[in-house]
This record gives C-alpha cells, sequence and structure tokens, in this order.
C-alpha cells in the first residue's frame, strides 16, 4: 500500500476520497487479517462514518490537512475512548476507556481515520507477539515466522497494507524491532518527545509512544503531529517541535556518523553485518563523513534492563487486582480475590517480569540489583553523550538477526532476550532511535538502526533518509 503522503496526495488531487481509502484499507484486511492477525478490534463502521465526515470537510474547504481522511491503528495499549482497549491481557476485560491517550486525541484532531486496534505481547513484554492473550500475529513476508514485537499488530498492518501507519510503543525496542522483521519503519522518539499521558505503563522512566511507517518521511510526518509538551505528564519536554518534514527534504548530507564495533559483536549474524557495512561505505559516498566511536558499556544493558523494567512493571501492574478493571475471581477474603483474580488474569511471561521485579526490588537485593542497574543506566547515557561529540548520529543493525520462526524463543526467555540487545540501549539512555529497512537476507527483511543525541530527532531522521535512499538501491 502506499504510503501516508502518497495518499494524501491522491486525496488532495481529487483522485480519491477518504471514504474510498477506508474501503480499500478494509478490502486488504479482508484478504489477509484472517492469516495475519494483526488486529485485536477492528471499527470498520466507525471508520466509514469518520472518513464521510473528512470527505464533507474537505469538499466545504474545511480540510484539516495532510492526516485527514488517512486510515491509520492504535496499538492496543494506546488508551481510545469507549473503544475496547486490552494490552493483550485478559485482565482488563472489555475495558472501555473513559478517555483517549494525547497521541491518539492528537491524531483525532487532525482527522486521521482509527480503523482498529492492534495486537501486542501482554503488556507489551515481548518480541514476537506470541505473549499476546489472543494469539500471535504473523509476519506478513513469511507467514511461518514472528511479526516482532510487542508492537508487533502495528508492524504488521502497515507491512500488509492494511493502513498507511500505526502507533507502537516502546520500552526496550518494541517499536523498532517489529519494523525490522516486517520491512517497515520505526521510530522512538526521546524519552519525554511525546505524552505518555494514556499509555498503559510498563516501566515508566523507559515508555514512550513510536511510530510504524512505510518510509522516513512519513515518521517525520507522524511524529510531528503527536510530538510536543502536555501538561498531562510531568515528563514530557517543554522543547518546541522541529520542522521534521524539512529535517528530511535536508537529508544527511555533511553529517558525521559512526558504527560502534559492540553493535557487531557475538550474536550479529554475518549477513547483518555486511549489511551494516554495505550501507556505511554507501554513506560515505553520499558525503557523510565516517568516524571511530566505541560504546564499551553496551555488553551491560540488556542486564541493566532486565532489572529496571520489570522492577518498574511489577509496581505499574499492582494496580490490576480485580477490584477496578476486568474479571475479578470467586473468593473468601480479599486477599484470596487478589491472588486469584492476577492469578487468571495475567499469563506466565507477565507474572515472570512481576516475579522478577519483586525480587529485585526486595530488601537485602535493592542494592545489589536495582542500584547497580540504575548507575549502569547513568554510565551508558554519559558513554552515548561523549560518543555524540565525535559524531552526528550512530549506524548499527536494528536487531542481531532476520525474523525467528514461531516457537523458536519461547522455550528459552534468554533467546527472546536477546532479540533486544541492539535496541534497549537507546531505550535506557533515552535516546530517538530509528530502524529503516536495508536489502532483505534471504528474502526476509533487515533493518538498519540511526541513533542521535536526546531530542535530536530532526538529525536522526536527516540521517536516516540518506540511509533509506542508499538502502533501496
Ligand atoms: N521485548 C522487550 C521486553 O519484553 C521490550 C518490550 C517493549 O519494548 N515494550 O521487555
Amino acid at each position: 500500500m502506499e504510503s501516508l503522503s502518497a495518499a494524501a496526495a491522491r486525496m488532495a488531487n481529487g483522485e480519491a476520497t477518504a471514504e474510498q481509502l477506508v474501503r480499500e484499507a478494509m478490502d486488504r484486511v479482508a484478504e489477509r487479517e484472517e492469516e495475519l492477525h494483526a488486529f485485536l478490534t477492528l471499527l470498520p463502521e466507525s471508520a466509514l462514518e469518520d472518513a464521510r465526515e473528512s470527505d464533507r470537510r474537505r469538499a466545504s474547504g474545511q480540510g484539516h490537512g495532510l492526516f485527514d481522511g488517512i486510515p491509520w491503528a492504535a496499538k492496543d495499549n494506546l488508551l481510545t475512548e469507549g473503544i475496547r482497549t486490552t494490552a493483550g491481557s485478559r485482565i482488563l476485560g472489555d475495558y472501555l476507556p473513559p478517555y483517549s491517550s494525547t497521541a491518539v486525541r492528537r491524531l483525532d484532531e487532525r482527522g486521521a481515520v482509527l480503523l482498529g486496534k492492534t495486537n501486542l505481547d501482554e503488556f507489551a513484554m515481548g518480541s514476537s507477539t506470541e505473549y499476546s492473550a489472543f494469539g500471535p500475529s504473523r509476519n506478513p513476508v513469511d507467514p511461518s515466522r514472528v511479526p516482532g514485537g510487542s508492537s508487533g499488530g502495528s508492524a504488521v498492518a502497515v507491512a500488509a497494507g492494511m493502513c498507511h501507519f500505526a502507533l507502537g510503543s516502546e520500552t526496550g525496542g518494541s517499536v523498532r524491532q517489529p519494523a525490522a522483521f516486517c520491512g517497515v519503519v520505526g521510530l522512538k522518539p526521546s524519552y519525554g518527545r511525546v505524552s505518555r499521558y494514556g499509555l498503559i505503563a510498563f516501566a515508566s522512566s523507559l515508555d514512550q509512544i513510536g511510530t510504524l511507517t512505510r518510509d522516513v518521511r512519513d515518521a517525520a510526518a507522524v511524529l510531528g503531529a503527536i510530538a510536543g509538551e502536555d501538561p498531562m505528564d510531568q515528563t514530557s519536554s517543554t522543547a518546541p517541535v522541529p520542522d521534521y518534514l524539512a529535517a528530511v527534504a535536508q537529508g544527511g548530507r555533511g553529517l558525521s556518523f559512526g558504527v560502534p564495533p559492540e553493535y557487531l559483536r557475538e550474536g550479529v549474524a554475518p549477513e547483518v553485518r555486511a549489511e551494516v557495512e554495505r550501507v556505511a561505505a554507501a554513506l560515505e559516498r553520499q558525503g557523510l563523513r565516517r568516524r571511530e566511536v566505541s560504546l564499551p558499556h553496551t555488553q551491560y544493558a540488556l542486564d541493566a534492563y532486565y532489572i529496571i523494567a520489570p522492577a518498574e512493571a511489577s509496581s505499574n501492574l499492582s494496580r490490576f487486582d480485580g477490584m477496578r478493571y476486568g474479571p475479578r475471581a470467586e473468593a473468601q477474603d480479599l486477599v484470596e480475590a487478589y491472588r486469584r483474580s492476577r492469578g487468571q488474569g495475567f499469563g506466565t511471561e507477565v507474572k515472570r517480569r512481576i516475579l522478577l521485579g519483586a525480587y529485585v526490588l526486595s530488601a537485602g537485593y535493592y542494592d545489589t540489583y536495582y542500584l547497580q542497574a540504575q548507575r549502569l543506566r547513568t554510565l551508558l547515557r554519559q558513554e552515548f553523550l561523549r560518543a555524540f561529540e565525535q559524531v552526528d548520529v550512530l549506524l548499527t543493525p536494528t536487531t542481531p538477526t532476520t525474523a525467528f520462526q514461531f516457537g523458536e524463543n519461547t522455550q528459552d526467555p534468554l533467546a527472546m532476550y536477546m532479540a533486544d540487545a541492539l535496541t534497549i540501549p537507546a531505550n535506557l539512555a533515552g535516546l530517538p532511535a530509528i530502524s529503516v529497512p536495508g536489502q532483505p537476507i534471504g528474502g526476509l527483511p533487515v533493518g538498519l538502526q540511526v541513533m542521535a543525541p536526546p531530542l535530536r530527532e530532526d538529525v536522526m531522521l536527516a540521517a536516516a533518509a540518506t540511509v533509506e535512499e542508499v538502502a533501496s538501491r
């Protein structure tokens, strides 16, 4: 399916209506959804109504611009007022949020047409959608393989042409990794760039909403629409939002980049490494300067993440106790009601995270694990900031391998966690990062990652535009 920009141009030229765009998207859904399972909730009726309203606005010269009438999809951990929101879990039941997340609301206000809510690993904990309580999504390029996760449904919906763009969320790679596996662009903003208000919390010091799009230009457009200060999120940045589309138009010529050797080491498939080197050489020919940089603390990032993220999750998920949300289990007393509701409502991976988190926070272990992990996080961030004194951006693979088979990693949680080794450092350091498709390996998509200093999404997008250009040829 065409990009958001191309669809908007078709409407502007009078070659298509928003109603037609929704019908085209629904036709794609009818063709492929049964096999791919990108969606948990589809909204064909309200989407058609919204589209007709958009068409009336445009006809009367009151159109809202680029997004007006464009079909899109939201990961099902983003609150949508009056529309079922599950977070991929049974514990929420058929929860109907009383308000929408800020990012969703900002797209609503621009007239974008919400087509549905997409599948995810339960509470965004996972890297394949295999931990969704409602069954996995499948990779549209090779349905015997996982689409990645946790924003797998959003990546599938965009890659399979069921919508023009989607929102996902990241705590540790959950937008970039599925984008890399499905062959689309996935952008994670700096921590604080996009309001987290109405995003169901996993690990609040890491969570960010991100975008899944067909190209870098669309990533810039969607980020521009959702970024910016929000009084409802005290951690949202007050920094002004630059013109990201202008940055993309400018491109990366004249910028400097580094390829840290730590991102090409053990576990990274030789073909993935070769693709990064091919693109790095092509960038130099395009007038970008390559410099040596090293990030030695990278090897500890995954360990720190799997202490900090579960610790915060164990606290955030305590609100799901059968009292305020979802089904309440039969019980003799309150403690038993909590125990049974949580026991029945949460899946295995979520329970594993809660146990891990409660353990690392408990007296006697706090200093050994949690405090150490926080120290490591500070070192990692300082190391990145030093590297960015040498170079404007970093180029790395997004993932160590291409998409894996179903079941390949579910028996080995550590192997599953490795899928995020190269994406997690940016979350810990709060950096913006984007995954852009490289040349497929053995027919499977591969992602090239560009990272930039905090709040320099403009620089990152400029470089990513050139990566996209050289990678496609
Ligand atoms: N796969 C990682 C995890 O399971 C990251 C998830 C995410 O970014 N939401 O925690």
